[in-house]
């Protein structure tokens, strides 16, 4: 699925959790259940049969810097600023199952690379729900839509 997914799904899931932690509950605990839900998000999505990107090399890394900044901007721009943090950190570990792979790539260290496979061991297992690229971006937009009401009313 494409990056921009996994970004506003990630920073998305991390604050929707939010809502469900009871009041008391301390930061750390916050963060922690933020991370399991960008995680899970990635492999939630990525379950499903998904279009993947169609170009390569330095088309694709192009492609992918563009795209990193627009969703960047989308999620963190005019946001309270005190729900920054958490929503980078949202959006960090809904990319880290993917970023494991250029970890890898770049470090050929083996562990990288595990952590990449089982983290997809579910990808495009739910081929009857098959999510094309125009869907991918309504994810997207409906999830930077979600972020944008919400963190402008949370805070904590
Ligand atoms: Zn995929
Ligand atoms: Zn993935």
């Amino acid at each position: 699925m494409i990056a921009s997914t996994h970004l506003a799904v990630g920073a998305a899931s991390a604050l929707l959790i939010q809502e469900y932690i009871p009041v008391k509950w301390d930061i750390k605990t916050r963060y922690i259940l933020g991370l399991g839900a960008g995680i899970l998000s990635h492999i939630a999505f990525d379950s499903l049969g998904h279009a993947e990107y169609s170009v390569q090399g330095i088309a694709l890394f192009s492609l992918l810097w563009v795209e990193v900044g627009v969703t960047l901007l989308a999620v963190l721009g005019f946001s309270n600023r005190v729900m920054m943090p958490l929503l980078m950190w949202g959006m960090f570990w809904g990319a880290v199952p993917d970023l494991l792979y250029f970890a890898h790539e770049f470090t050929g260290i083996k562990v990288f690379e595990l952590g990449h496979a089982i983290l997809h061991l579910t990808h495009g297992w739910l081929i009857t729900l098959y999510v094309n690229h125009a869907t991918q971006i309504g994810i997207t937009v409906c999830a930077i839509v979600y972020i944008r009401i919400r963190a402008s009313t949370t805070a904590f």
